[in-house]
């Protein structure tokens, strides 16, 4: 099958490994994140367009099935996917790896976005450690408190009320916890991202007693197949 892949993520690339044995699978990513490891196989960068863009790229490489293993906060992409195979008819499989959930010890405070996490911060803490990425940052300029920001890429523009750690995961529990202790964290800020790449700063925040401020997943629309493995998405294929 002739299937693309809207990725982004190290699932969609363990995917795409995966896939490659058995199917015609051409990656997309959006092409924003330096020094990103490429998949295998065929790979196109940068936006389609729109979901306008989308449309017409599918039909003219003749797409037969779309796997959107997008990031759980893609949800712009997850909505043009859906938008584009459903004009065209075409089948639509979403990956996402599970969430986090809270364990005994946790001191969570879930909200829905980025600016309700901003605003109960202050309740909270006074030195925030910000681990959301860079489009979100924003959101968080005026909190009045000191922030260490954790991003990939550098932000545009720079910003100047906070500082900014620049660093790529995996991260390893013993370099949190050293983090947290030394920048004197007392407030954590996350998204629900799920997987094991990012989540050592949570068990370091349970060690340490330090309460973490969770930003829970856009919610995809109902109705959209969704898996959770590389497997499902095989079988899928095959079905
Ligand atoms: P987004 O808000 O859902 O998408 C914004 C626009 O970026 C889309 O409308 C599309 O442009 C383009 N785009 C996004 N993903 C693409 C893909 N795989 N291939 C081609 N174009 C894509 O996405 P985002 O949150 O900015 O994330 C951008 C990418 O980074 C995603 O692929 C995602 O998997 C990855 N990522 C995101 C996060 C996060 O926290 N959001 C974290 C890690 C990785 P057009 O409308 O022009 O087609």
């Amino acid at each position: 099958m002739k299937v693309l892949l809207l990725g982004g993520t190290g699932d969609a690339r363990r995917l795409a490994d995966v896939l490659a044995a058995e199917h015609d699978v051409v990656s997309s990513l959006a092409g924003r994140t330096g020094e990103a490891r490429l998949p295998v196989g065929e790979v196109r960068q940068g936006g389609f367009g729109g979901v306008e863009g989308l449309t017409a790229w599918l039909v003219e490489h003749r797409i037969e099935a779309v796997v959107d293993a997008t990031h759980p906060f893609a949800a712009t992409m997850t909505a043009h996917a859906i938008a584009a195979t459903s004009a065209l008819n075409l089948p639509l499989l979403v990956l996402r790896r599970p969430g986090w959930h809270e364990q005994p010890g946790d001191i969570w405070h879930r909200t829905p976005d980025a600016a309700t996490a901003a605003a109960v911060l202050p309740t909270l803490g006074q030195r925030v450690f910000l681990t959301i990425g860079r489009q979100g940052l924003a959101a968080f300029t005026d909190t009045g408190l000191w922030t260490l920001a954790r991003c990939v890429d550098p932000p545009e523009p720079l910003p100047t009320w906070c500082e900014l750690l620049l660093d790529r995961g995996p991260y390893e529990l013993a370099g949190e916890r050293e983090l947290l202790q030394s920048r004197r964290i007392d407030v954590l800020v996350t998204k629900n991202s799920g997987g094991n790449m990012t989540a050592a700063k949570l068990t370091a925040a349970r060690d340490l007693g330090i309460p973490v401020v969770l930003i829970e997943r856009p919610p995809l629309p109902t109705g959209v197949a969704t898996v959770e493995t590389a497997a499902e998405v095989q079988a899928w294929l095959t079905r």
